[in-house]
């Protein structure tokens, strides 16, 4: 009786610390960090029709361009 008891406490108390560790390390799984990064804003370029992320783009009015060379070809 007394063994049982013991085995079954103990396995409590793993998948408890199992399911604590699984928790606190949650956040800093590379799986949330490339959630955090993928919804990024993406537009065209005018001249060539290149995707680019729009902190990267090169903005002229309305129109965003990739590189230095198709803003000044528009
Ligand atoms: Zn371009």
């Amino acid at each position: 009786m007394g063994i049982v008891r013991l085995i079954i406490i103990g396995v409590a108390v793993w998948l408890a610390f199992k399911l604590f560790k699984r928790m606190t390390s949650g956040p800093s799984t590379p799986e949330s960090s490339v959630k955090e990064s993928a919804p990024k804003k993406m537009v065209q370029c005018k001249q060539c029709g290149l995707h680019v992320p729009i902190d990267e783009a090169l903005p002229k009015g309305d129109d965003h361009f990739c590189c230095d060379e198709h803003r000044d070809q528009d």
